[in-house]
């Protein structure tokens, strides 16, 4: 059987329509992420082994496609962002893990926390295995019956973080990581974000974590894939892929995380410029969030 390579399941997407029609009158906030549009790249046509050259049925969402769509939202009762950890962390992982929960806050504009580590042990072996020497752990599993017992009963969404590979179902090699968008849950790993190895996490580890971090938590607030412009809401189908997209969201991207979170872009725009500049991120980042900033 051919292997199977996955970058990040994004389960329920097949939920999503295109609409075709253009954007009513939005309140100020909506409408301020369109002086973005300038900034926004179309996204080339995709070329063999790009995401969306092997699923074609990704459609474009328009902003009123997502408010149409009642998109998943804190609410009075789930309001907070849990992050976890899963298994042993050493010095770099843990700071990679603490930095994408400051992240994450300044993202989404959201209150994150942290609950006590899972111990590795909570996973049955016989959900875990050795694959082509690597130690792995069974993505679903952690999904489905681990996480739902550790979800607090304020969270909006529950992520685990994990130093070790995981896989989803046996027939294949690995993934990256796994959501479960309507229930809050996801799991996500750092095994292999770095060239390196995680003794010495670059830079570029450090990114594709938070790239992957504010990927997968959009999945989580109901935003799809972005497949008219260059966007953190690409799909992926390699690092390499990953590698060549923004930390940013396009406009209309941005347009629907601040509708979900009924805040300003500025709101958004401001905290990352000064996560990325406290963080020493690359000065293209940073670049790009002072341009924003001025384009408001
Ligand atoms: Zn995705
Ligand atoms: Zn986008």
């Amino acid at each position: 059987m051919m292997p199977k390579l996955l970058f990040i399941l994004c389960i329920l997407l097949g939920l999503w329509s295109c609409e075709a029609t253009q954007d009513p009158v939005y309140p100020p906030h909506l409408s301020d992420c369109y002086r973005l549009h300038e900034l926004t790249e179309k996204k080339d046509p995709a070329r063999p082994g790009e995401w969306l050259y092997n699923k074609p049925g990704d459609m474009h969402q328009s902003l009123k496609a997502y408010i149409a769509s009642g998109p998943y939202r804190t609410d009075s009762l789930h309001k907070k962002l849990y992050l976890v950890k899963i298994g042993a962390f050493d010095a770099d992982a843990q700071a990679i893990f603490e930095l994408t929960v400051n992240y994450l806050a300044d993202y989404f504009q959201i209150d994150t926390d942290t609950i006590p580590a899972l111990d590795a042990g909570l996973i049955p072996h016989a959900f875990k295995r050795i694959h082509q020497g690597v130690p792995q752990l069974k993505s679903i599993y952690i999904l489905d019956s681990l996480l739902p017992h550790y979800k607090p009963a304020d969270a909006f969404a529950l992520i685990a973080f994990t130093s070790t590979d995981l896989y989803p179902e046996d027939d294949w090699n690995f993934v990256f990581g796994q959501a479960k968008l309507r229930n809050g849950l996801g799991v996500w790993s750092l095994a292999r974000l770095g060239k390196e190895g995680r003794d010495n996490p670059s830079n570029q580890t450090l990114l594709r974590a938070l790239k992957i971090a504010g990927h997968e938590t959009g999945h989580m607030f109901s935003m799809p894939h972005c497949v008219n412009n260059v966007c953190n809401m690409n799909g992926s189908n390699s690092l390499a892929e990953n590698d060549r997209q923004p930390e940013w969201l396009c406009w209309e991207c941005l347009a629907k995380l601040c509708y979900n979170r009924n805040i300003s872009p500025q709101k958004h725009l401001e905290a990352l410029r000064a996560f990325h500049e406290k963080a020493g991120s690359d000065a293209a980042i940073i670049r790009y969030y002072k341009t924003a900033l001025q384009r408001l």
